[in-house]
């Protein structure tokens, strides 16, 4: 079973509609996690296809500016009060942060990639949060300089594998930290974000439509996060 996340990451309304757009034109299931204000998110929240979780930002604390741990998870919470699940920016993870998490009501945690591996079964940590992990990410993947034809993991099965994608990677179609980069200073402007869309290989965007493709191909179902959790009963 292939579970999608998707870390919205301060993307432009136009950039996260589209990443919407393509889950919806296959009817796959997606659970985002959300880093500020949108009306393109507000209007999917009560969508049975989408899950929205939080993604607050601790790096502010890590390079030791303003503010506080409460204060960046209550930031995300407040506009999207009834998330289950939080993966933080940049995989921020913490013993303490695992129970401040729980303090929340958060019901899991999505903050370990472990990549192209096979076995990345949930399981609960001491408190009851449920860890999740993912073996695949785009941006790690074009770290690794690994071609966007192949996500080296075998995705027709029924062992978990959860995707993290990333709006901004699917709307350039980023195949490489080169596409990025370039691009990278345009991050808020959609318009001039599309004149830098890799077309060139495979890429991000190319991927995923392929896998949404498959999916519909060898699943009857897809399911949120959270569904998935509660299905296989590792949250009653
Ligand atoms: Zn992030």
């Amino acid at each position: 079973m292939n579970l999608f996340t998707s870390d919205i990451d301060w993307a432009p309304e136009a950039v996260i509609a589209d990443t919407i757009e393509l889950f919806n034109k296959y009817n796959v299931k997606c659970t985002f996690f959300c880093t500020h204000k949108s009306s393109v998110i507000d209007s999917i929240k009560s969508d049975n296809n989408f899950e929205l979780g939080i993604h607050p930002n601790f790096l502010p604390l890590m390079n030791q500016q303003q503010g506080s741990i409460r204060e960046a998870i209550e930031k995300v919470l407040n506009i999207v009060p009834n998330a289950k699940g939080v993966r933080s920016h940049s995989l921020v993870q913490s013993t303490p942060l695992y129970q401040t998490f729980k303090d929340y009501g958060l019901e899991y945690e999505a903050n370990t990639n472990l990549p192209y591996k096979n076995e990345i079964k949930p399981f609960k940590l001491w408190n009851g949060l449920v860890k999740v992990m993912h073996n695949f990410e785009d941006d790690i993947h074009f770290l690794y300089n690994f071609p966007f034809d192949d996500t080296k993991i075998n995705t027709y099965t029924n062992m978990l594998n959860v995707f993290c994608i990333h709006p901004i990677h699917i709307y350039l179609n980023t195949d490489s930290e080169q596409t990025y980069n370039k691009a990278k200073v345009h991050y808020q402007n959609p318009t001039e974000l599309i004149k830098f869309r890799n077309t060139k290989v495979v890429g991000t965007r190319d991927l995923l439509i392929t896998l949404l493709n498959n999916h519909n191909k060898y699943f009857d179902n897809s399911y949120t996060v959270y569904e998935y959790l509660k299905i296989e009963n590792f949250i009653i």
